[in-house]
């Protein structure tokens, strides 16, 4: 048979999928020896099968005599005894905190011939008239559907702008009448009077609320399985609404905002705990406790230091004092800040509770990347002007500008300036780098903007659908407010909000230390972080590098801890002035003016890797040579149209690009002359960065400086294409006397991945370029998808998470286990990492560790939080 009750005596904390959170805590408690009040469990197995089935299974009802029996023995009187009523509350406690989310109802028992009763063994007739509205009124609305409002005016009414502890028994049983009466009109039926009815009742009305609508919203928010189901723990009552040596709070271990040592909570005394929750009248601090009651305030702290060695971090717990008698209504593992998260492990281990490695598994990549935004003053923000998706976390404030140029010159000019576009595409790249923060009316989590900003570390949001951005006036309106270009704004990356004006801003102190301004014991927190992060260095196997394109860039990567340069993307070198020499090679005729214009791009491009090789001395810089299609560097189609077809005067060399835009235009860019292909095409121009890598790396080694070039060969999807660059590459680095520099591949095309044994042949070594393998794996173009169906999608549950985001294990995971196990059977020896976006995100740091990579890289700002689940991974 199986067994659906549990009483607290035969539980445990271990059992949460049965009992619940709160049922298998409470049941540890009991084990433990704290004053818990009698009761039992109604497990989560009778409650998905009454939910299957619509009817509780059949042996429920008889196991729940057999316990409610004991629990009456043990308390020496029956549930509604007229003379002395056993009360008991019925409360929801699914595996996974759901806070408010599900019902409890609180005085289940009470009856017309109970209510003299209580008053009679409380000595308290008030009390026993005001319990007995608070079961009709939570009975009512939770088990019958009966309108909240209905009882909140009636009870109003009676008050008369009194407080609740203000009305006589006499009005409170007047009161009974009216609820009674407002019951029966709206569920046509007399306000149960058998109490195991209303036991019954409220257990099914529980059940029922775990199909609530908002329970089922913040389970799919919070990821929680939609099909675990609710545990009903039925506790005999305890009472802090007795008069002044009663009462109730809530309190935490230690404080969970920011993990500081020492008890904290609130307590509210002569009070049941909804009114603690409800927040209907002002609690004091717990400390306030040991003036009012100090044996009750000493055994709850002793019981608190027993639950945290037990338990081995911050408990939350739930208590109420009954005439002077302490009874624990509930604790669990509480629900912290990333801040305190990081302190309080590190804490323990200082205590001895925990050891390094289980504080480094208790954090998480994503709390880290938190802890590294920078924070407006809550106490200083007003009421935003819009919302939005917030879609990389922090705060920004600064000048709003509305084009990608104007935010490079004016932050140039030391401004401060926010991007405000309806979206953003690869030419804001400038623009979104030179801005303090991105605003997009347009787009959500996983469009263009929310990815770079994510990638840059730099707080956005986007799809503010509010705002109408007129890009050409160089203003937006919103709710009738217009914004124009140098008006400030503040940007909430964390919550989505956008204020108007300047709000104060706090920097990461975390971010400071990483950057070397702060010391690692210059409080709490950082020290944690340094703690932390260094034992994951400790622990991990894989090496962790920056993705970084200049000398700043590679820099910064190296004070967050990167070993190294995974990728270099060399195209951003050919923008701004630099265009112009684009355009040369572009529109060169025969190969002397294509020699001309690679020779004129060369010194710079020295110069570029110079300032990198001098950023990561000693640590491997690997450069990619160019990927994107050259058309990109020239300028859009319609744009040079209409300067030819309005020109006054006809300008040779705009109609010559305006030719050439038209020749080399593609209906699918990304999957056209790009990458490697443009190296076969135009030789000259990977063996003019193959040259400036190879003059760069020999001037850093004349000066006594060590650079460790490795070059890196985009969109390879046969060995052919490899080996045809290989050969020209090293002809060219013997020229320039270079030697052992890695010549490698991205696996970016799921064919290589498929060939990845032939392709090995050939590498030094492979680099995931999984945005690539991603959208070819998929068949789907990042720049068109995310802002059309990937919404559509993630309702539809098509991918829990956006695949450009982390990593799919299932598809493009494959072709990375693909290709790893078969490019080193060919050859054992060669190195793999990936440079990817997923190279910065934690789940996808996981699964590349599990495929034995030998080091994922990332944007600078990602590194911190690569390397500690890298750690994590390891453990
Ligand atoms: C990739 O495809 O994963 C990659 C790193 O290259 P890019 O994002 O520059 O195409
Ligand atoms: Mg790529």
């Amino acid at each position: 048979m199986t067994k659906y009750v549990y009483d607290f005596a035969e539980g445990h904390k271990d059992l949460k999928d049965l009992l619940g959170g709160k049922g298998a805590n409470l049941a540890e408690m009991v084990r433990l020896g704290l004053p818990v009040p009698p009761g039992f469990t109604i497990t989560t197995e009778a409650c998905r099968e009454y939910l299957t089935a619509g009817e509780p299974p059949a042996e429920l009802s008889a196991q729940v005599d057999t316990h409610l029996a004991a629990l009456e023995q043990t308390m020496g009187r029956t549930l509604g005894q007229p003379d002395d009523p056993l009360l008991v509350s019925v409360r929801s406690g699914a595996k996974f905190s759901m806070p408010g989310m599900m019902e409890t109802v609180l005085n289940v028992g009470l009856t017309d011939a109970s209510v003299g009763g209580l008053a009679a063994v409380s000595g308290n007739e008030r009390f026993a008239w005001d319990s007995y509205r608070r079961l009709i009124q939570m009975f009512g609305k939770t088990v019958c559907d009966v309108p909240g409002e209905a009882f909140e005016h009636a009870l109003d009414q009676v008050k008369g702008g009194r407080a609740d502890v203000e009305l006589s028994a006499d009005e409170l049983r007047e009161l009974v009448g009216t609820f009674k009466q407002i019951f029966a009109e709206h569920t046509g039926r007399d306000f149960p009077q058998d109490p195991r009815e209303q036991m019954d009742l409220a257990v099914r009305a529980v059940f029922d609320s775990w199909h609530a609508p908002r329970a089922v919203v913040y389970r799919r928010q919070e990821r929680i399985p939609a099909d675990l189901g609710t545990a009903v723990n039925i506790v005999a009552m305890v009472f802090g609404n007795l008069g002044p040596d009663s009462g109730t709070g809530v309190a935490f271990t230690r404080d969970p905002a920011t993990g500081a040592t020492g008890v904290y909570g609130d307590y509210l005394a002569n009070a049941q705990g909804e009114d603690v929750v409800a927040g209907i009248r002002n609690t004091v601090p717990l400390q306030d406790l040991e003036r009012l009651d100090k044996v009750s305030f000493d055994q709850l702290t002793d019981i608190m230091h027993t639950l945290e060695q037990h338990y081995r971090d911050l408990c939350d717990i739930e208590f109420t004092i009954e005439r002077g008698k302490l009874w624990m209504l509930q604790t669990r593992v509480g629900k912290r800040t990333a801040a305190a998260a990081f302190t309080i492990a590190s804490q323990l281990v200082d205590e001895g509770l925990i050891d390094l490695d289980e504080a480094l598994r208790r954090q998480s990549g994503a709390r880290l990347a938190q802890l590294m935004f920078p924070t407006f003053d809550a106490a200083a923000t007003g009421e935003p002007i819009a919302k939005g998706v917030a879609a990389s976390p922090g705060a920004a404030v600064g000048q709003v500008v509305f084009d990608s140029a104007r935010a490079v010159e004016l932050a140039a000019q030391g401004k401060k300036v926010i991007l405000v576009r309806r979206e953003t595409n690869p030419d804001d790249l400038p623009g979104m780098i030179a801005a303090q923060g991105i605003l997009t009316s347009k787009g959500g989590k996983t469009s263009h903007a929310a990815v770079v900003a994510r990638g840059m570390g730099k707080t956005c949001v986007c799809g503010a659908d509010a705002l109408t951005v007129d890009t050409a006036a160089g203003e937006f309106t919103v709710h009738g407010t217009t914004v124009r270009e140098g008006d400030l704004i503040s940007v909430d990356g964390t919550s989505g909000a956008v204020y108007l004006g300047e709000v104060p801003v706090q920097p990461s102190p975390v971010v400071r230390y990483f950057d070397g301004e702060l010391a690692p014991d210059v409080d709490p927190l950082v020290s944690a972080v340094h703690r932390l992060l260094t034992h994951a260095d400790q622990r991990r196997r894989l090496a962790v590098r920056a993705n970084a394109d200049t000398g700043d860039d590679a820099a910064r990567g190296r004070r967050f801890g990167a070993q190294g340069i995974g990728l270099c993307r060399t195209e951003h070198m050919f923008l701004g002035e630099r265009r112009a020499l684009v355009e040369r090679l572009i529109l060169a005729e025969g190969e002397r003016e294509q020699e001309e214009a690679l020779a004129a791009l060369l010194p710079l491009q020295r110069d570029d890797f110079v300032e990198i090789f001098q950023a990561m001395d000693g640590l491997p810089v690997t450069i990619r040579l160019i990927d994107p299609p050259l058309h990109e560097f020239l300028p859009p189609l319609e744009e040079l149209a209409v300067a030819v077809a309005t020109a006054e005067h006809p300008d040779p060399h705009a109609e010559k690009l305006l030719a050439a835009v038209r020749r080399m235009h593609e209906q699918n860019p990304m999957l056209g002359l790009r990458g490697v292909r443009l190296g076969l095409v135009i030789p000259g121009l990977f063996g003019m960065q193959v040259r400036a890598i190879a003059q760069a790396a020999v001037k850093v080694r004349a000066e006594g400086g060590d650079p460790r070039p490795e070059i890196m060969v985009p969109l390879v999807g046969a060995v052919q294409e490899l080996e045809a660059v290989r050969v020209d590459a090293e002809r060219i680095l013997k020229e320039e006397e270079l030697a052992g520099v890695p010549i490698g591949t991205m696996i970016e095309v799921p064919r290589a991945a498929l060939t990845a044994d032939q392709i090995a042949e050939a590498a030094d070594f492979f680099s995931f370029g999984t945005n690539d393998l991603t959208q070819m794996g998929w068949g789907f173009s990042r720049d068109d998808v995310e802002g059309s169906f990937f919404s559509r999608y993630l309702e539809l549950g098509v991918f829990g998470v956006s695949p450009f985001e982390t990593i799919d294990r299932d598809g493009v995971g494959r072709l990375v286990r693909i290709a790893v196990a078969e490019g080193r059977q060919a050859r054992p020896d060669l190195k793999i990492g990936v440079c990817g976006e997923h190279g910065g995100d934690p789940d996808s740091v996981r699964f590349f560790h599990e495929v034995g990579l030998d080091y994922v890289s990332c944007s600078p700002f990602r590194v911190p939080v690569a390397r500690l689940e890298a750690g994590r991974a390891a453990l």
